[in-house]
């Protein structure tokens, strides 16, 4: 009875849409899970996705489980997983696309999800790594271990607006730090992040990674920018 009372003063929100959930929902509403739009996993190259990195780095797959525009439910549904503490809703959007990439048989080839580290600061402030809280989604389907705890960031980058993709991906580089390479090597890496839009992020982290003795890397984004 308290639980039905607590549900009609505070009811549960979908992360998406914001409406009030069903006692049978979680996170997101029924209608959310099936509309949200998804582009689907291992798409044939060349793709929307893969030209944002080549050329620049010699990756193996990239893959974004949700297009991301702005105004939309998954900008929303972004929103409440990187600021609004919804560290679950991370988590269980995570397994979502963790029991979609195990449904693929390529998928077996990752040994490592490392997801992209925070600054330090933010991480204070927030108390969580949003990344990590996606990765330990994808873990619960696939098994694929991860950690987070090989990759660092050191400190805050010079702002990015208005440099091209290529000084971008400089000014990040020296942002990141592997300081354990030897769960690295010879691995094919899944590097996570939540948001892929330049993909600069991503080829920074894969530079020190690579450097640091992985055999391949792939790249997974919670959501994609066009
Ligand atoms: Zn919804």
């Amino acid at each position: 009875m308290f639980k039905l009372i607590l549900q009609l003063l505070y009811p549960k929100r979908c992360g998406a849409c914001d409406l009030p959930l069903l006692e049978s929902e979680n996170f997101l509403c029924t209608a959310c899970r099936i509309e949200l739009p998804k582009p689907g996993l291992f798409l044939k190259r060349p793709n929307w996705l893969s030209v944002k990195f080549d050329g620049l780095f010699p990756f193996s797959d990239v893959h974004a489980f949700f297009l991301f525009s702005p105004g939309s439910k998954v900008q929303h549904l972004m929103h409440q997983i990187k600021y609004k503490g919804q560290r679950d809703l991370g988590t269980f959007v995570g397994a979502w696309c963790g029991a979609h990439l195990k449904n693929n048989i390529q998928m077996i080839s990752y040994d490592l999800i490392v997801p992209i580290p925070l600054f330090p600061k933010k991480y204070q402030e927030r108390g969580y790594n949003q990344a990590a809280c996606i990765a330990q989604g994808i873990h619960e389907k696939t098994q694929i271990p991860w950690n987070d705890k090989l990759l660092h960031r050191t400190g805050q980058s010079k702002s990015l607006v208005g440099q091209n993709r290529v000084s971008r991906y400089e000014t990040l580089t020296d942002v990141f730090k592997v300081t354990n390479p030897e769960p690295l090597k010879g691995k094919h890496i899944l590097l996570v992040d939540d948001t892929l839009t330049t993909g600069a992020t991503f080829l920074a982290a894969a530079e020190k990674i690579k450097a640091a003795g992985a055999s391949e890397i792939s790249f997974l984004a919670l959501a994609a920018l066009k």
